[in-house]
């Protein structure tokens, strides 16, 4: 007989999730996790808490609070003379937000009565779960159904390799324990950009290399442009277009190789990140052997509803990859659980929101212009720009802009793209409406408080049918 009903591998923003709801839905329940803290504690939470989502966030409110006092301070008549940053209390406030919440998640198994298992789980036959504690011990676990998250890790390129000394990953940026005077960063994705924007807002000279010619080349095309004139004001070097061909540390420096279209360069730096993406990540877990179909990335295969090719065996979030955000993760493990005891949940993949936590931010949902254009749908936008909101300019940011954009004929709401202050909240209401497949003109009937950063997508919708009231 089975020790569990479901056994969760990996205590990420998607396994802890799912076990969460498999015990909320009557399900005996175990997840396995083999993170340790530095002093050889568990630590739930996966990526996202550990070393992500969570972490990256809290430097990035400190650096902003610390930019803002510096460059806007003086205008709100606020006078900061002798303003300075202690790099090691802004890293300890950082560990304890990460404590808190990893502590968190345990006490939320425990009240959810769900056995949390320390170790590394390798798959065996027969939905069992062989778990090597970090002391050696091991144990067999058997369950009904098995729910894979084991999430990803860092990417590596050969030309930069990681040292955790001078060239590091994201999660040693996180954790510099002093200001660079020189940063070089290995990509402008998110990463490279939230965590170059955590050290340049405290004084580091920060150059971004990029491979593609086009900045954020996902994001729609005139929220990027208004992104990358913004960042390069706040001082980021944004190259695009460079192709990394060494990295050589000699000296206490990183000297970084690239060619763009103007020919060979040399980057000299103090440090390097390197953020190139993320790989799945199913070490140890000898999921193959299992007849588990991996793909050629590496990525665990499945079908409509996270069903691997073994029968009871489900995998979800980074490790079957499209987007790798925590909140895409969450969703698919409850879908996962629900569907376990026949309830019939769907995951909305076409309603998941983006945000690049920059400042002011960059968030969407859907569809870009470009990706309807490629699919000949014809389609109407309205755009809003903060300058134009009282909000915006009484909080003193008024840069980018809100765009709402809509079907032709049916005026139902296919995209939005915010960059812009307060963006990461903003788009939950674009979301909301998305997922309720909502018409732009339903937007542009809804109330919007006043006087609030919402009411620029009040305009934006109103915009869509060109009866804009503030611009
Ligand atoms: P993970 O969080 O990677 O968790 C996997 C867990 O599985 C880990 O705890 C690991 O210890 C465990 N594990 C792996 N193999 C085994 C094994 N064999 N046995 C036992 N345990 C195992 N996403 C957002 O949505 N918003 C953000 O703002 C955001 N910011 C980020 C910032 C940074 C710097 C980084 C690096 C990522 C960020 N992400 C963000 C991405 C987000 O962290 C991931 O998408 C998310 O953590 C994926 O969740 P997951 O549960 O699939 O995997
Ligand atoms: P990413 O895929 O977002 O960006 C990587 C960037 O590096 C891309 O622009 C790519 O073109 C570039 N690149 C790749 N190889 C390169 C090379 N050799 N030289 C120069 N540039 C190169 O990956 P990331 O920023 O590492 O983030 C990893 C994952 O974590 C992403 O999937 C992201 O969704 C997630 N994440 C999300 C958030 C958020 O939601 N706010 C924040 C951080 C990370």
């Amino acid at each position: 007989m089975a020790d569990y009903n479901v056994i969760v591998i990996g205590a990420g923003p998607a396994g802890y999730v799912a076990a969460i709801r498999c015990a909320q839905l009557g399900m005996t329940t175990a997840c396995v996790d083999k993170w340790l803290t530095h002093d050889g504690k568990p630590s739930l939470g996966g990526t996202c808490l550990n070393v992500g989502c969570i972490p990256s966030k809290a430097l990035l409110d400190s650096s902003h609070r610390y930019y803002f006092l510096q460059k806007h301070a003086a205008l709100h008549g606020i006078q900061c003379e002798g303003l300075s940053i202690d790099v090691t209390a802004m890293q300890a406030r950082k560990d304890e937000v990460v404590k808190t919440l990893t502590k968190g998640i345990a006490g939320l198994f425990k009240k959810n009565k769900i056995t949390f298992v320390e170790g590394t789980a390798r798959l065996g036959d027969n939905k069992q779960v062989e778990v090597t504690a970090h002391d050696g011990n091991t144990k067999i676990l058997a369950a009904d159904n098995i729910i894979i998250a084991t999430g990803s890790v860092p990417a590596q390129i050969p030309v930069a390799p990681i040292d955790d000394e001078l060239i590091v990953d994201s999660t040693g940026a996180l954790a510099f324990d002093s200001v660079p005077k020189r940063l070089g960063v290995i990509g402008a994705g998110a990463i490279g950009l939230e965590l170059g924007c955590v050290w340049s807002r405290l004084g580091s000279q920060v150059t971004i290399l990029e491979a593609l010619p086009d900045f954020m080349a996902m994001a729609d095309r005139k929220i990027a442009a208004a992104a990358q004139r913004e960042l390069k004001k706040q001082g980021l070097d944004l190259q695009l277009g460079a192709n990394v061909t060494a990295a050589t540390v000699a000296n206490n420096e990183v000297t970084v190789s690239y060619q763009n279209k103007k020919g060979e360069q040399q980057l000299v730096v103090d440090k390097l990140i390197v953020a190139v993406g993320r790989k799945p990540n199913v070490e140890g877990l000898e999921a193959d052997k299992t007849g588990i179909q991996i793909n050629e990335r590496g990525f665990i295969e499945v079908e409509g509803h996270c069903q691997t090719s073994m029968l009871g065996i489900y995998a979800i979030g980074d490790v079957i990859g499209g987007p790798m955000l925590a909140h895409k993760g969450s969703e698919e493990g409850v879908m996962v659980a629900e569907r376990l005891v026949g309830q019939k949940s769907e995951m909305s993949y076409e309603t998941i929101p983006w945000v690049i936590y920059t400042s002011p931010e960059i968030a969407w949902v859907g569809k870009t212009e470009e990706q309807l254009k490629a699919t000949g749908v014809e389609y109407k936008v309205g755009q809003f720009p903060f300058a134009a909101s009282g909000r915006a300019r009484a909080h003193g940011d008024t840069s980018g802009m809100v765009r709402i954009i809509a079907d032709a004929q049916t005026d139902r709401v296919l995209g939005v793209h915010i960059f812009g202050i307060s963006a990461s909240e903003l788009i939950t209401e674009a979301v909301v409406a998305m997922e309720f497949e909502s018409s732009a003109e339903d937007l542009a009937r809804t109330i919007h408080a006043h006087p609030t950063l919402s009411e620029a997508l009040h305009e934006a919708a109103l915009g869509v049918d060109g009866r804009m009231i503030h611009a």
